[in-house]
């Protein structure tokens, strides 16, 4: 089959064997895959290398060989369901997980392999194209929201506007929330205005009234100062982000006395991702999308790093 791999340090489509049925597992036959930016840390090396050789892709759309029916994949490619995390409600902290796409092959390829116990069946209001991008960027984003503690009708700031945000902003809007955008590049602000944000700045501007809570996508520390910076007491910021470049120094006295917080976002559960695929079908969440063939997956990696992806870009696969 068709494959983009990464293999010591170099990405690219070649001829790879078709993934071996396992016990437990379904193979896939992939529809659409979305590119994610964790892919390109995982490309860039800046995740560390988990294997030799990787097919990245962890927001997989495919149909079930052999039975036909069309499910989803996402970043938690399994779990050991034993340690003290899984048995406490928090797989997404499991100490012993599967990543899609790291430490597993993902889909950026003809098919894929993955535990049956890890897909999840997509309702038919969500096609191909607009379903994969929910399947991390969505459903990560939605447990941002959770993650920040979000209440209905309540001022929230979103810091960075790439695939994340463009998704979590029809959620707040679905929960009554007023939201409030500060991103890079003026196409990403024209894409939150079309969405109905309350306010669109610059990643340096900062919104006109305290913030309840806000949720920062983008993999920097300064912009996680700045959303700090714009919460009201006892506010939170959740930093939807697998890595960032560092965390600068902040005054204490300012920014986080006041009982305001910080938290990170880890990966996800499965009931996230059922919670939030339900949500999405009920309020026909459509992602903007940008369609990239197989062929071009390096070129679609480099527009996600470039920022030049309005909404979220997608890999086609064709059969
Ligand atoms: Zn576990
Ligand atoms: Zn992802």
């Amino acid at each position: 089959m068709r494959a983009a791999v990464l293999e010591h340090g170099k990405f690219g489509v070649r001829e790879v064997d078709r993934p071996e049925p396992r016990p437990a597992h379904v193979l896939l036959k992939v529809r659409a895959c979305g590119v994610c930016r964790t892919d390109l840390h995982i490309v860039a090396g800046e995740l560390p290398p988990r294997r030799e050789a990787v097919i990245p892709g962890h927001q997989i759309v495919g149909d079930i060989v052999g039975e036909g029916t069309r499910v989803g994949v996402s970043w938690i490619g399994g779990t050991d369901g034993t340690c003290p995390y899984c048995r406490g409600g928090m797989e997404n902290l499991c100490d012993d997980p599967t990543f899609t796409g790291y430490t597993v092959d993902g889909g950026y390829a003809e098919y894929a392999l993955a535990r049956a116990d890890f897909v999840f069946p997509l309702p038919p209001a969500l096609d191909d194209l607009h379903a994969a991008p929910l399947l991390c960027a969505g459903i990560i984003g939605f447990r941002s929201l959770r993650v920040a503690g979000v209440q209905a009708g309540e001022r929230v700031g979103l810091f960075g506007f790439g695939a994340s945000a463009h998704l979590a902003i029809a959620v707040l809007h679905a929960w009554k929330c007023e939201v409030y955008v500060a991103t890079r590049g003026e196409s990403h602000r024209k894409l939150a205005e079309s969405l109905g944000a309350k306010w669109v700045g610059g990643e340096h501007d900062r919104p006109p009234v305290p913030l309840d809570r806000a949720v920062t996508f983008a993999p920097s520390g300064d912009v996680v100062v700045a959303a700090l910076g714009s919460l009201r007491k006892g506010g939170v910021v959740a930093i939807n982000a697998i890595h960032l470049d560092r965390m600068p120094q902040f005054d204490y006295d300012t920014l986080l006395w006041g009982e305001r917080q910080i938290r990170s976002v880890a990966n996800m559960t499965r009931a996230d991702a059922r919670d939030f695929l339900a949500l999405a079908a009920e309020i026909g969440l459509r992602p903007k999308v940008t369609t990239f063939g197989l062929e071009d997956a390096a070129q679609a990696l480099d527009a996600v790093k470039r920022d030049a992806v309005d909404g979220a870009a997608v890999i086609t696969v064709q059969g």
